[in-house]
């Protein structure tokens, strides 16, 4: 496809740019306007969206790459769920990331209050998003994913990500001149004419299909059916526990109205402010501790929260003061599934990524083998060709030689440097790590993981960002979704599922390619 995405007149340019902006609108592929955009007087009852960023066409991606990701998804959710299994290894990552980094000795503190009163809930859900981008070698090798990292709390996009594929393939469908109206298998696509004209004919595009709001849905779905009958007389509920002024709120609109449109059972939906967890929720008399809500606007009605689904609290921002994690702590010791459980919180961090994938003699496959009962070795060198290097800024043998590249003006331009954090624009690039590393003390090292930078092949696309349009190489990353449903007591697996894709894509010249941060946009497949 060396000519592609084609080239573009100013009069086709601001044709498409109008087509997406009003399909964007016009199917929730929005945010709320950021502060700095509308002022607050402008919006004083935030009635206003804005489109997301978003491709104009629908970037190339290797099919190979792509297969290679949807392959081992299932075993990466089963990995993750054995991880959250093993509290003996967790507690040795937290304390090897060590106490410097309060946020994550603050949540292995609540686990362990729990631990000690004893879990009611031993069923967990995970939805998993595990993220990629194509690495080839110079000698042209075969493309490979390799793995950024694996988030396993509040993996977000999935509901915009199934939006932008149906925009890049069908919604923005528009009837040919000649054609009839009634012939709607021959109406043609934002890539074809009428729109441009060196139209791409739309069979020549190899667009995956994407479910992943439903995908994502069906997950919280599984586990309010496996939550069992209310035993408090209520009516069951899922509460989405979110931040206050969340700009990506339409992104979990589309879970929550997929969540909505299910009838059996029906799924009442509630979004909780994590600042407002004490104020709405109470844990019932008795052992079981089923978690208690009563929605501000329903006084008498009170709800059986079956699932709980984080899109807030996996940053140090949502815990203000001691009130916030006594909140977090408040729902940990209840009965509702956890999605996550802080133990499946701490098994996505960085730390563990890089216990994973750090080169060691005997291999990391004898590692993974141990965490996939189910599967196979072959499962296990699946994962592990995932992997790139990453290492340790401890005493070890693979620490110090960390310790040396990081240092080095010269070794360290081809690593990122990442704290135990989430949510973008945390970690140091390149020549800027040895500087940064002099400003922290040496006992605080252990709490980062250096990593390779994979380096994927140039592509090229348009983002219509803000109404204006910027062309130029992108850098693509491929996130699959994945939902996964355990328990950690009898160390079962109850459902597990690939659900869907995210691409986000960003100028080549961004380190961070985050969505809401401003630097990525919205992205899909086609597979080359
Ligand atoms: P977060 O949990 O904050 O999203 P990530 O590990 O995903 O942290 O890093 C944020 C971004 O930094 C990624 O989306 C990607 O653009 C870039 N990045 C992270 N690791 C690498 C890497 N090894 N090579 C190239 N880019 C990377
Ligand atoms: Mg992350
Ligand atoms: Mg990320």
């Amino acid at each position: 496809m060396t000519d592609y995405p084609p080239e573009l007149t100013a009069s086709e340019e601001a044709r498409l740019t109008e087509v997406a902006k009003d399909w964007a609108l016009a199917h929730g592929l929005t945010v709320r306007p950021p502060p700095a955009v509308i002022a607050a007087e402008a919006d004083p009852r935030g009635i206003l969206a804005t489109a997301v960023p978003v491709t104009l066409f629908p970037s190339p991606f290797p099919g190979i790459c792509f297969e290679q990701g949807i392959a081992v998804q299932k075993a990466y959710n089963e990995l993750y769920a054995s991880i959250s299994q093993d509290e003996e290894f967790l507690a040795r990552m937290v304390n090897e990331i060590g106490d410097s980094d309060e946020f994550i000795t603050d949540l292995w503190k609540i686990h362990l209050r729990v631990k000690e009163e004893g879990y009611v809930q031993h069923k967990s859900l995970g939805l998993f998003r595990s993220d990629y981008m194509v690495h080839q070698d110079a000698s042209g090798s075969r493309p490979q994913i390799k793995q950024v990292e694996f988030n396993t709390i509040a993996s977000s996009f999935g509901g915009l990500s199934s939006q932008t594929s149906q925009l890049h393939k069908s919604a923005a469908r528009i009837p040919h001149p000649q054609l009839s109206c009634t012939k709607k298998s021959r109406y043609l696509s934002l890539t074809e004419y009428p729109l441009i004209e060196n139209a791409i004919p739309l069979d020549t595009l190899n667009l995956p299909p994407n479910n992943s709001a439903a995908g994502l849905a069906s997950g919280i779905k599984e586990a309010f059916i496996s939550y069992g009958a209310s035993t408090t007389g209520h009516s069951k509920c899922v509460i989405f526990l979110v931040q206050d002024g969340e700009r990506n709120v339409f992104d979990q609109k589309h879970l929550e109205y997929s969540l909505q449109s299910s009838t059996d059972p029906i799924i009442p939906v509630f979004r909780l402010p994590f600042s407002q967890i004490q104020e709405h929720t109470s844990l019932a008399n008795g052992a079981r501790r089923q978690l208690l809500y009563t929605p501000p606007h329903l006084p008498t009605r009170t709800f059986e929260v079956a699932v709980i689904y984080m899109r807030s609290g996996y940053g140090p921002g949502d815990y203000p003061d001691a009130r916030a994690w006594e909140g977090r702590y408040h729902l940990e010791r209840s009965a509702a599934i956890k999605c996550p459980s802080i133990l499946t919180q701490i098994a996505g961090t960085k730390k563990v990524q890089q216990v994973l994938a750090t080169p060691t003699i005997p291999s990391n496959s004898s590692i993974l083998g141990q965490y996939l009962p189910s599967g196979s070795s072959s499962s296990a060198s699946a994962l592990a060709s995932t992997f790139t290097n990453i290492y340790p800024l401890d005493t070890s043998e693979a620490g110090l030689r960390a310790r040396a590249i990081a240092t080095d003006p010269e070794l360290c331009k081809g690593y990122v440097l990442k704290p135990q954090r989430e949510g973008g624009g945390n970690n140091i690039y390149r020549g800027a790590i040895p500087p940064f590393l002099k400003s922290v003390p040496d006992a605080h090292w252990t709490s980062y993981i250096l990593m390779e930078l994979i380096t994927p092949p140039p592509v090229r696309n348009t983002i219509l960002r803000n109404g204006k349009l910027e062309q130029g190489g992108v850098i693509c990353e491929l996130g699959i979704y994945g939902t996964c449903l355990w328990d950690q007591q009898a160390k079962t697996i109850s459902h597990n599922e690939q659900v869907g894709y995210l691409l986000r894509t960003k100028g080549d010249q961004s380190e961070e390619g985050g969505v809401a941060a401003g630097f990525g946009c919205m992205d899909s497949c086609t597979l080359v």
